[in-house]
């Protein structure tokens, strides 16, 4: 799940971001309008949390041409400003839900949450990749009936592979959208994690679900690629 934060104010923006990371979000931040309408129009989020009042291109602004132009993202508006009016132009603009500053995390992960289902409504909540099963709701992941503990970023790896069961994944998405990371060096944390992964999930079974992907990635499939 990969989210965009589009919010000028620095300490905001590096609060949700630290909070969204920390439940296993990989998250993008545009400091001003220009660049935050150029990531969204260039990259597929879940998700984007839309400042109103922004440097250059107001929020509104980079609403309306979004959907002008078809992205159809989930959009979570953000504003210091609790008047109707701006509430109202919000949700006009294209926006699907509104929230005023200062909010309380909790209730922000949680429109977060509804936004993510309502943005994806033939996504499961709990995947399935043979009698490997993950719970996105609970986070809780079981093999043939067995729970596997799996720390955070083991967690949101797998769900990385998960959500693209029976393709390959690259390193390099990897590195972005788990890591969010776009360095080479990061080859080498992503070996460490597919081994730790490999113990817990595929040890003692007879098939095997984690894949390597000659000189391209891996793939978890409960077929061999
Ligand atoms: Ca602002």
């Amino acid at each position: 799940m990969r989210i965009l934060v589009i919010e000028d104010e620095k300490k905001i923006a590096s609060f949700i971001q630290r909070g969204l990371k920390e439940e296993h979000y990989a998250v993008d931040i545009a400091g001003n309008g220009e660049d935050g309408l150029f990531l969204a129009e260039t990259n597929p989020y879940n998700l984007i949390v839309l400042d109103i009042m922004l440097p250059g291109k107001d929020g509104i602004y980079i609403c309306r041409e979004l959907r002008k132009k078809h992205v159809n993202t989930p959009i979570l508006m953000l504003t210091a400003r609790d008047a109707i009016e701006d509430k109202v132009s919000g949700l006009d603009s294209g926006a699907d839900d509104y929230m005023t500053k200062p909010f309380a995390f909790e209730e922000f992960l949680a429109r977060v949450r509804s936004l993510l289902r309502r943005g994806s409504e033939a996504r499961q909540n709990v995947l399935k990749v043979g009698d490997l099963e993950l719970n996105q709701l609970t986070h809780k992941v079981r093999r043939d009936g067995h729970d596997i503990i799996l720390s955070s970023k083991e967690y949101a790896f797998l769900l990385f592979m998960m959500l693209h069961a029976g393709e390959v994944v690259t390193r390099t998405m990897i590195s972005e959208q788990v890591w969010n990371e776009d360095f080479d060096s990061f080859t080498n944390v992503i070996d460490v994690y597919v081994k730790h992964l490999r113990d817990k999930v595929d040890k003692g079974f007879d098939t095997p679900l984690i894949h390597t992907v000659r000189g391209s990635g891996y793939m978890l499939s409960e077929e061999r690629p």
